[in-house]
């Protein structure tokens, strides 16, 4: 195959019969602000762990309204819990509380 020396953006199509939508729904019952989020990522822009590590809170919100959360939740393992993307959300969520819930739910 002839290297032209970049590759094609992976392709972000959903697989529906994949997908599990069942657990974003348990976490809107626990945690009703996570459908305020608009994904407008100012809580990954300001993260704290995020310099150093690959976590990305508005990564991993799309991820499971997508319900294909398996890839991504480990990275909320690297979360220092610090609150700052709480102080920039333009939704006003609770994010650190929010993230709480997430690894409650998942068990992570
Ligand atoms: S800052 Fe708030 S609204 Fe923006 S992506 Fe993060 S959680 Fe969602
Ligand atoms: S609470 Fe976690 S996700 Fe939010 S800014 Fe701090 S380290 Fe990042």
């Amino acid at each position: 195959m002839i290297d032209f020396g970049y590759n094609l953006t992976p392709s972000s199509t959903l697989d529906i019969d994949d997908a599990n939508m069942h657990l974003f729904d348990e976490l809107c019952a626990m945690e009703p602000d996570a459908l305020k989020c608009i994904s407008c990522g100012s809580c990954a822009a300001s993260c704290t762990a995020g310099v150093f590590t690959d976590v990305n809170l508005r990564k991993v919100l799309l991820s499971l309204q997508r319900g294909c959360e398996k890839d991504l939740l480990p990275q909320l393992k690297s979360c220092m819990l610090c609150g700052k993307c709480h102080i920039v959300c333009p939704r006003g969520i609770n994010t650190r509380h929010l993230i709480l819930s997430i690894c409650k739910i998942y068990k992570i």
